[in-house]
């Protein structure tokens, strides 16, 4: 940003792309590195201000060894400093426009999952089902899917983050599918846990937990309710049903443009919520080679309460 205004550095490849998109500021077709070639920019004095100028750069997504080339190249003139998180605060409210978008990537995963309910079968593998849902996402329309998609049955749904395998679905047992699309830019993100098989009463006791635990937390987000009490509510269910040590990940995430994107619901966080913040309600329970139960919506921060953006139903489903 000169005193004239905003300059976007970028590389040939986006030459086409650059004029036609970017509307509020010059842009600047460089040969190196965008970042370096900014810096150097800057320090060249064209930006114009006087005195030794701070340069903020993005920690969160700048290498280390990016870091490095900039103030070997330019740390005479300017002092370089970790930006706050400017863009990331910007971007937690959503405008209308934004939602409307969320919510048809929403709509789209709910579509997506009666593809894996229609291909979930016990002998069928993990990758068959996922790979169904997104033959479905690609032609009506989606850029890509938001994450690699996770499909785990048996002992594997307690693996946490169990990317679709070769595995075949268990004779008996959940399949947690969680999952989500890129449509116009945006992204969805939904969790559903089914059933194969007869279901014995521990798993259906823990598949109820999970959702008192989930609708007790949906239940409290409202504006001006700080993440960590979402996290919480969530969390208190999961004690009373001796579950809450298998709960181990954060209560859920805000989401856009970007799959993780703030706030950050978990314990320790200090945001409070806000009238069109974006966030997902994801409490789990994993009891290692046993058993997983996650169930997943998005929600949007309304200006009481919420809406949650994921349709259908959220009782266990049992495939036979
Ligand atoms: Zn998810
Ligand atoms: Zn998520």
């Amino acid at each position: 940003m000169g005193e004239a205004g905003a300059t976007l550095f970028t590389d040939g490849r986006y030459r086409t792309q650059a004029t036609s998109e970017v509307a509020a500021a010059r842009v600047a077709i460089v040969r190196k590195a965008p970042a370096l070639a900014a810096a150097e920019w800057m320090a060249s004095g064209k930006g114009r201000e006087r005195g030794k100028k701070t340069l903020g750069f993005e920690a969160e997504s700048t290498s280390a060894a990016m870091r490095d080339r900039i103030a070997e190249a330019v740390s005479s003139k300017l002092r370089l400093r970790a930006a706050p998180p400017l863009v990331e605060r910007a971007r937690m409210v959503k405008d209308a426009d934004e939602i409307r978008s969320i919510r048809r990537a929403v709509e789209m995963g709910a579509n997506l999952f009666s593809t894996a309910l229609k291909t979930i079968r016990p002998g069928v593998r993990e990758v068959e089902v996922a790979a169904a849902m997104e033959y479905q996402a690609r032609r009506r329309g989606a850029e890509g899917m938001s994450f690699s998609t996770i499909i785990a049955s048996g002992t594997r749904s307690a693996v946490i983050h169990g990317r679709a395998s070769e595995a075949t679905i268990a004779p008996r047992g959940f399949v947690v599918c969680d999952f989500g699309v890129i449509l116009a830019g945006y992204c969805s993100d939904r969790t559903r846990t089914v059933h194969v098989g007869t279901v014995v009463r521990e798993s259906r006791r823990m598949y109820q937990a999970v959702l008192e635990a989930q609708q007790a937390a949906i239940a409290a987000v409202r504006p001006g309710v700080g993440v960590a009490e979402i996290d919480a509510a969530a969390r208190k269910i999961l004690r009373k049903s001796k579950l809450a040590r298998y709960f181990t990940h954060s209560t859920g995430h805000g989401l856009g443009l970007e799959i993780h994107e703030a706030p950050r619901v978990a314990a320790g966080q200090t945001q409070e919520l806000e009238p069109g913040m974006v966030i997902t309600i994801e409490p789990g329970a994993y009891i290692p080679g046993e058993q997983g139960v996650r169930i997943e919506d998005v929600v949007v921060v309304c200006s009481s309460g919420c809406e949650v953006l994921t349709p259908t139903d959220k009782e266990l489903i049992i495939v036979d």
